[in-house]
């Protein structure tokens, strides 16, 4: 006979006592194991293991699964942002049980379920919550992690309005990073080609390659700091001018906070060297 425990970590960390007994555990063993602490009575009727991943109790406590990013997180997927309060999935015509929360609720198809939305969904999810961004940046870490695979990319696809069928075209299974994903989807709405991680004799390997002529450096927070990180990024760019090569260098806040500015300079940039050629 499986314990409640075993149970409810099979069902997702999460459970109703009705799907409960359906596998042979009685209210009695449920008291039991509440009351010896091998689970928690989250609310009237539902059921969670007090290891569950952050969100999912109080997801259950609302009502729902946890979905959008808590739950892409809890499946060790990559995330552009980080969801305040958890999102939870009520299930298409679910019922939620708030209680003074700023939780957010959704209410996309589906039976209400607990514990955390299963992938696939969590990544439909995100495009309707978050949009074109965010749901990339998140398919393309779960591709890379071989948590999708063709099949689960095709039902993705299928799931998405039309308009957003190329955004599950576009992914790739080797990016590199999440900042590759935003980089390469935004620079492909300007016209732009991303190469990543090129190998360029004598100079090493640079984090992108833009048209076959500009380099662009993505600085990390930390490692480039020091001086002689410094020097060494100098006598690169230095020795890529040689080569033909021009250097930008951007850090991650301006990536992502500062695009316009980041945008403008990767344009102006890239047309000097095609009047040059
Ligand atoms: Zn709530
Ligand atoms: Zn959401």
């Amino acid at each position: 006979m499986p314990t409640a425990a075993h149970v409810l970590s099979h069902l997702g960390n999460a459970a109703r006592g009705v799907t409960l007994r359906e596998y042979g555990l009685s209210r009695r063993m449920l008291a039991t194991a509440v009351r010896d602490g091998s689970i928690i009575h989250v609310r009237n009727g539902v059921f969670a293991l007090p290891t569950a991943p952050h969100g999912v109790i109080t997801a259950a406590q609302h009502g729902g699964a946890l979905t959008c990013s808590g739950a892409l997180r809890a499946h060790g997927v990559w995330t552009l942002d980080e969801d305040a309060d958890p999102h939870v999935w009520l299930g298409a015509h679910g019922r939620s049980h708030h209680v003074d929360c700023a939780c957010t609720g959704h209410y996309f198809e589906g039976r209400t379920l607990f514990g955390v939305a299963p992938l696939e969904d969590a990544l439909v999810h995100v495009y309707l919550c978050r949009g074109d961004e965010a749901f990339f940046a998140s398919l393309e870490s779960a591709l890379r992690l071989r948590l999708v695979g063709a099949a689960g990319r095709a039902r993705i696809r299928s799931r998405l309005p039309a308009k957003a069928h190329w955004l599950v075209d576009l992914a790739r299974t080797d990016a590199d990073s999440g900042l590759e994903s935003l980089l390469r989807l935004r620079l492909h709405l300007l016209g732009i080609l991303l190469e990543c991680q090129v190998e360029i004799p004598s100079v090493g390997r640079v984090d992108f390659v833009i048209d076959g002529l500009l380099i662009l450096e993505a600085d990390g927070a930390g490692n480039h700091e020091d001086a002689a990180h410094r020097h060494r990024d100098l006598m690169r760019d230095a020795e890529a001018s040689r080569r033909g090569f021009e250097t930008l260098r951007f850090d991650y806040a301006m990536i992502v906070h500062d695009w316009p500015i980041v945008a403008e300079a990767i344009a102006a940039a890239v047309a000097r060297l095609h009047e040059r050629s």
